[in-house]
């Protein structure tokens, strides 16, 4: 695996060097908004400690990580009127992952409406 890069588009997010659509924020977490979402109101969650993925993350960041998670279901649900809300995460280029810097995607579902590819 390779070593986090400090360059990836997420840490420049996270340095306030590029803008992005920041929905919530606390000292261990940031929340944005999917620039190519998948489906209405879809929300990126990451850990501010630099990890590449899970397989490099301090177990430590993981609690404030699914505790913002959980925060942004449950209110993009109420935002959305949602039905659900898919939460989805990848590890690494072959499983998916095109930026190297931990994040968890939160969609919110309406019945019958699939996620855009
Ligand atoms: P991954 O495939 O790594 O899990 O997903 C990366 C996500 O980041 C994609 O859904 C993509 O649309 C989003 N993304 C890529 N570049 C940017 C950007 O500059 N700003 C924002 N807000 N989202 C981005």
């Amino acid at each position: 695996m390779s070593a986090y890069d400090t360059n990836n588009i997420f840490a420049k997010i996270l340095r306030g060097e590029i803008p992005s659509h920041r929905v919530y924020e606390d000292e261990a977490t940031l929340a944005f908004m999917d620039v190519m979402p998948q489906g209405e109101g879809h929300v990126l969650v990451l850990p501010k400690a630099p990890s590449r993925n899970l397989f490099d993350a301090d177990p430590a960041t993981l609690p404030a990580l699914i505790a913002t998670v959980q925060k942004i279901a449950v209110a993009a649900k109420n935002a959305f009127d949602a039905d659900g809300v898919t939460v989805f995460q990848f590890n690494e280029a072959p499983a998916g992952q095109s930026v190297f810097h931990l994040h968890f995607h939160v969609v919110p579902r309406r019945a019958g409406v699939p996620l855009k590819p």
